[in-house]
């Protein structure tokens, strides 16, 4: 076996190995594809070598993961990170997969990432690492093929360079190979709050199933960023208490509630979360005891270890984040009587208003921010209450649901096109 596949290692891929594994009991007959899951289609490392400012050489190593391609093209975003492994990409391409397939978005599911820190680069040196890593990986690429899109480190700017970098290997405009594209590119409107505001989406339903209002409610987000941002001003707009934020720099905390908007001027400003003036900094392990109703883990995998899942005083935790909790973490929340909706339906809404981009770059004709936000809000309430119901008739928990209700599309395909040859 090759190493990256020994799902004894504690690392992204073994949590989703062990997702799995919970939910063939679950499948029927359609468990015999089960191992088709546990088993990245294509595995593309690429060497991403660049010039520097300065004239010396650096070499980046590069990942483009499709997990499964039963259900259409390949769909995931690309990480610029300094701590994207093989193993993390692997096990964010499968996520993809069952995301897709729980919303019933026509894809199936890839990843992308790039080891390196954005931050350490000029916007020169970005763009070179962008085009260099969109060549070497374009052999997988296209709109009917894989079709990436913005994840941690990279946003609507390093999607452009490589819409334009995939477009000039094949000598034409190719809209269509992300999304998360300058609205100018035929990007669409909504998709950089999608996610977010999905996030927001999915938390009032849950909310609502069990009697907790979003106006007064307390919320913790980790993570403020594209997603965490976002689905803070969502919760603010709303009523909530934004009552604690963490990200890299640190974490604040007022139990009055955070003004977001004067804590996102402050960082838009240059300025460090952490020295935002209108709250109090606090420990980063005090951040996962705030009381609230809502906490929202929205920045890496593996944060909310089974030793926070102990600690938390919350009523639902909603995974902005892509595999925030592990699995056993997952056990601890669900003993104690949290709620968890699963990242694969709560950070939906980025991939859903993708799709609605790329339908809107097929057709060459663009729907306005309402028809949007209305189509994504739709489409999220339905899909938290489909998982709700399931879970509810099954007993189990709603990532067990989701996964059910993904893995029977997934397979379902496998099984209809069958094996070839
Ligand atoms: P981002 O780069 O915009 O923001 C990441 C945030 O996490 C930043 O605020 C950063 O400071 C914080 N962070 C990083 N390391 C941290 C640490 N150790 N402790 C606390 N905070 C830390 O990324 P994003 O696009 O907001 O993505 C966040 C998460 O949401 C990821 O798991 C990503 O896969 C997932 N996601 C993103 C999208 C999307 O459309 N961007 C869609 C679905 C899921």
């Amino acid at each position: 076996m090759l190493s990256f596949l020994d799902p004894a290692r504690p690392e992204p891929w073994a949590s989703f190995l062990e997702q799995i594994d919970r939910v063939v009991p679950h499948l029927g007959r359609l468990g015999y594809w089960s191992e088709t899951l546990k088993r990245p289609k294509r595995i593309l490392v690429v060497d991403v070598p660049i010039h520097r400012d300065d004239g010396s050489l650096a070499h980046f190593e590069g990942y483009r993961v499709q997990h499964n391609v039963s259900r259409g093209p390949g769909k995931g975003g690309v990480r610029f990170h300094p701590g994207v492994t093989l193993n993390e990409v692997m096990a964010l391409s499968g996520w993809m997969t069952i995301k897709n397939a729980a919303l019933n978005l026509p894809y199936g599911g890839a990843k992308g990432g790039v080891r390196v820190d954005p931050a350490t680069l000029s916007r020169a040196e970005l763009e070179r690492v962008t085009r260099r890593y969109t060549s070497e990986i374009g052999l997988l690429l296209g709109p009917t093929r894989d079709i990436p899109a913005p994840d941690v480190g990279t946003d609507e700017q390093i999607m452009a360079w490589m819409m334009d970098t995939f477009s000039i290997n094949q000598g034409e405009t190719v809209s269509g190979v992300v999304t998360g594209k300058p609205i100018c590119l035929g990007g669409s409107l909504g998709r950089r709050e999608a996610t977010g505001r999905g996030v927001f989406i999915a938390a009032r339903e849950a909310g609502r199933r069990q009697g907790i209002e979003i106006n007064g409610a307390r919320v913790a987000i980790q993570g403020f960023g594209n997603v965490g941002s976002v689905t803070a001003q969502c919760f603010a707009k709303a009523g909530a208490r934004v009552v604690a934020l963490q990200d890299a720099s640190g974490s604040i905390a007022n139990p009055a509630g955070i003004e977001v908007a004067a804590a996102l001027a402050h960082v838009a400003a240059g300025g460090r979360l952490v020295e935002f003036p209108g709250a109090e900094r606090i420990d980063g392990e005090a951040f996962w005891e705030m009381p609230c109703e809502f906490l929202v883990p929205a920045a890496l995998e593996g944060q909310l270890t089974c030793e926070r899942a102990h600690r938390v005083q919350t009523k639902i935790v909603v995974e902005g984040a892509n595999g925030p909790t592990p699995p056993a973490a997952d056990d601890i929340l669900a003993e104690r009587g949290i709620t968890v909706v699963p990242d694969v339906i709560a950070n939906a809404g980025g991939v859903t208003v993708s799709y609605f981009e790329w339908v809107q770059d097929f057709s060459s004709f663009f729907w306005n921010e309402d028809e949007i936000n209305a189509r994504l809000e739709t489409i999220m309430a339905n899909a938290v209450r489909t998982v709700a119901e399931l879970a509810a008739e099954r007993k189990v928990s709603l990532r067990t649901a989701a996964f059910i209700i993904a893995c029977t599309r997934v397979l379902e395909a496998r099984d209809r096109r069958g094996l070839y040859p």
